[in-house]
């Protein structure tokens, strides 16, 4: 059956990580749309050219913009069983997009993962060496957890009475998240297939 998952949660919270993991096991697409902007910066394309700015500043590109991508991506033929968007929705109104972009398909399986701002910022700290990625830098940092709490987090309320949502405590080593994932998946898949049969 398809499988429509979204992750959210806040820079360093280990989306990137756990949705690439995902999509070699599940066999669909890891959708992010920091890495199509990214891919977009380095090609120096128009989307590049305008997401840049925004992007060091740690500040979100416009929602009618990165809808539009989400919008496209998810009609290309590998997305058919399934998909696993990373990064996407950052808010209320591309929540709300997403809905209508999925009105025919089956529901959204939704995951917030859960992790402390102390830890992130170790954590983001780490990857700014290790990646060189221009917006992990300290202040661009403080920022994008701000941005966060300010513009994302509100997607809690959107998502949380659906019984299709669950929270995963993302503060434990990559492997134990992934377990939990599993473990949440298989839950939530089920949940689903509960729902799918009485419509
Ligand atoms: P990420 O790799 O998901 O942390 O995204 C890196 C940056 O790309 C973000 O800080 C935003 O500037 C931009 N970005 C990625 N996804 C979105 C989105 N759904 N809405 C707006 N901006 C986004």
């Amino acid at each position: 059956m398809e499988m429509n998952l979204v992750m959210f949660g806040p820079p360093g919270a280990g989306k990137g990580t756990q949705a690439i993991q995902l999509s070699e096991i599940h066999g669909i697409p890891q959708i992010s749309t920091g890495g199509i902007l990214r891919e977009a910066v380095e090609a120096g394309t128009d989307l590049g050219l305008k997401a840049k700015v925004v992007m060091e500043k740690g500040e979100l590109v416009s929602d009618e913009l990165i809808v539009g991508i989400v919008q496209e991506r998810l009609t290309k033929d590998d997305s058919k069983n399934g998909f696993i968007l990373d990064g996407f929705p950052r808010t209320v109104a591309q929540a709300v997009a997403l809905d209508s972009i999925l009105l025919n398909r089956a529901s959204l399986l939704v995951i917030e993962l859960d992790v402390p701002d102390e830890v992130l910022v170790g954590r983001l700290s780490r990857r700014a060496e290790l990646e060189n990625r221009s917006d992990d830098r300290e202040e661009v940092v403080r920022e994008r957890l701000r941005v966060y709490q300010e513009q994302t987090q509100p997607l809690v309320a959107f998502y949380q009475d659906r019984p299709t949502f669950r929270k995963v405590n993302g503060d434990q080593s990559p492997k134990e998240v992934q377990n939990v994932l599993e473990k949440t998946l298989r839950d939530l898949i089920e949940v689903n297939a509960g729902l799918e049969s009485l419509n």
